[in-house]
């Protein structure tokens, strides 16, 4: 799915813009060398994340899907020295990956990984009573989706902003037919974003280096 063109814009947005510096592509070179699947955040969308974060002058994230924590290490770089990120990844090599990347780059100080299940660790740190997230994204298992929107409405406060990656899936999201139990998740997460009498959502194609997708953005009334 991948338009001739797509993947060379990217490639020059990166360059002519200098969205991913010598700490993030270290972070993306260590994660690859540990033979992890190379699904992170483009350059462009890790700058997005982390920029979204400034506008809000958020402090704390919350992250659903971890992988080696080049989005994670994105983000955390751009919140001031008393911001805190919490990332949850279910497998625990993947974690082990991302907190070499994360002290790799100067943020292991500000990056918490729990490992497991992503609505249980959510669930946990509900359970304990955690200060809110000013900002939550959420990047794990697609079918997982609908749920992790519920479990970050309680991890969240009025202002809140909650992003939702790779709801289009290639287009295959507008199959009303589709049984794949990803589409269905986006489709079920859309529905619920649109119609959440605590949310204000909207949702944006993307094209690049990843192909033909797009993500929800979200935010708490
Ligand atoms: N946000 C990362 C980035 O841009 O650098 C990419 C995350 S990758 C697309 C999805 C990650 O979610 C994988 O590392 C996968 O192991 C993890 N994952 C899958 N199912 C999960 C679950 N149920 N709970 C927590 N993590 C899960």
């Amino acid at each position: 799915d991948h338009e001739p063109g797509w993947a060379e814009v990217d490639a020059f947005l990166d360059e002519a813009m200098g969205l991913e510096d010598q700490v993030l592509r270290d972070v993306r070179e260590a994660t690859a060398a540990a033979d992890l699947p190379p699904i992170e955040v483009s350059a462009a969308q890790a700058r997005f994340l982390a920029l979204l974060c400034r506008m809000i002058g958020a402090r704390r994230v919350l992250e659903f899907g971890t992988l080696g924590g080049y989005s994670a290490a994105s983000v955390a770089r751009a919140l001031g020295d008393d911001g805190e990120v919490v990332t949850l990844e279910i497998d625990p090599r993947h974690a082990e990956v991302a907190r070499a990347n994360f002290r790799r780059a100067g943020v292991a100080d500000r990056v918490e990984v729990l490992v497991g299940p992503a609505s249980e660790s959510a669930r946990a740190l509900i359970d304990t009573g955690t200060e809110p997230f000013d900002m939550v994204s959420i990047d794990a298992d697609k079918p997982g989706n609908p749920g992790y929107v519920e479990l970050a409405l309680q991890l969240t406060r009025p202002g809140s902003v909650i992003v939702v990656d790779n709801v289009v899936r290639h287009g295959a999201v507008a199959d009303a037919g589709s049984d794949d139990p990803g589409v269905l998740g986006s489709r079920e997460v859309l529905t619920l974003l649109g119609g959440h009498p605590r949310l204000d959502a909207t949702a944006l194609q993307t094209v690049g280096a990843k192909g033909w997708d797009g993500f929800a953005v979200a935010r708490v009334r």
